[in-house]
């Protein structure tokens, strides 16, 4: 930052990048922490633009994994199979949800648990965009993003943060995106037969009501308080998710360390696992956490 500052870096930090990475090392990202401790051990090989299109099992007993390669424009370069004893999944919630979900109803691997597709959930989240007076100072920079949960007075439990909008650079307008502890709304992904797909198939609006009505409560208050500017840009808040989190219920689908029922040597190591819901936390720490520890416990007391 004081790098930055002093105009001998780029700036990236002290102008509020944050969501796609930083620079200059400010926010830690794969390319600078597992990804190359785990070419380091020279057991890794990392294929980029592969896409898992389907799982299985052959009559050996081996996991089987096709998948096509792509070029960056998404021309389709080949297709291919390969087959292991292991098999760790960590496509994302919706990746992992929908590779199992398939791998069931298609009777490529029928055993996998009927929760499969269920618990999952927004993390709460909500947008808005509020006007604010004054740009970032040239002295200090912007901060990434400040955060604050706030346990009571909203319905639920909710934390805000506010970031300044990179992406609208020059205008005065502060991103308020929340994250809302809702424990209760849930949807489900099921999978089309006709077509071949998986859908969220039960999300209504109705299952955002919490986390949007709790944010457009604090929006408002800020609003009232004359601390944001003249307009909010978006005075409610939007139905959409950066944090897609559940699909493969822990304890029902698979135990407490990822290891999938019925399925010896499958593993779900991603937010597929967590219950909807980080409880007022932007997940991927927890979601590193709980893959730590799934993968300390299963070299610690065997697969
Ligand atoms: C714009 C944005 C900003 C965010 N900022 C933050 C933040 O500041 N803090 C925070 O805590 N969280 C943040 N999040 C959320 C966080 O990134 C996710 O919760 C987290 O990365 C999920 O981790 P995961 O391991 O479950 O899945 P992912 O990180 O999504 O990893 C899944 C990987 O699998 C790949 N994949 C999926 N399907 C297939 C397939 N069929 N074949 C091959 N590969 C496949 C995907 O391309 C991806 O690389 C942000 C999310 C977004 C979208």
């Amino acid at each position: 930052v004081a790098a930055e500052l002093a105009g001998r870096l780029r700036p990236s930090a002290i102008i509020g990048e944050s969501t796609f990475g930083n620079s200059d090392g400010a926010k830690n990202d794969l390319t600078q922490n597992y990804l190359p401790a785990a070419v380091q051990t020279g057991q890794v090989t990392i294929s980029p633009l592969t896409e898992v299109l389907s799982i299985g099992r052959n009559t050996a007993g081996r996991y089987v994994v096709r998948y096509r390669r792509l070029a960056a424009d998404g021309t389709v370069l080949g297709t291919g199979e390969l087959t292991s004893q292991l098999l760790f999944l960590a496509a994302g919630s919706v990746g992992t949800t929908t590779l199992l979900l398939s791998a069931r109803e298609t009777g490529e691997l029928p055993g996998l648990d009927a929760s499969i597709g269920t618990g999952w959930g927004t993390n709460g989240d909500a947008f808005a965009l509020r006007t604010f007076s004054g740009a970032p100072g040239a002295s200090q920079g912007a901060p990434c993003a400040s955060t604050r949960l706030l346990e009571t007075g909203f319905g639920v439990p909710l934390r805000v943060e506010n970031w300044y909008a990179t992406a609208l650079a020059g205008a005065p307008v502060t991103v308020q995106f929340s994250v809302a502890v809702d424990m209760d709304n849930r949807g489900t992904w099921t999978y089309d037969k006709t077509t071949g797909q998986v859908h969220l198939s039960d999300w209504a609006a109705t299952k955002n009501a919490p986390s949007e009505g709790a944010a457009a409560s604090f929006n408002q208050l800020i609003i009232d308080k004359g601390i944001a500017g003249p307009f909010p840009t978006v005075p409610g808040v939007s139905a959409l998710t950066a944090h897609p989190l559940g699909g493969v219920p822990l304890g029902k689908a698979t135990d407490y360390y990822g290891r999938v029922n019925g399925y010896p040597g499958m593993y779900v190591v991603d937010g597929a696992v967590m219950p909807g819901n980080t409880g007022g936390a932007n997940p991927s720490l927890t979601i590193a956490a709980m893959a730590e520890r799934s993968l300390d416990e299963i070299v610690k007391r065997g697969l």
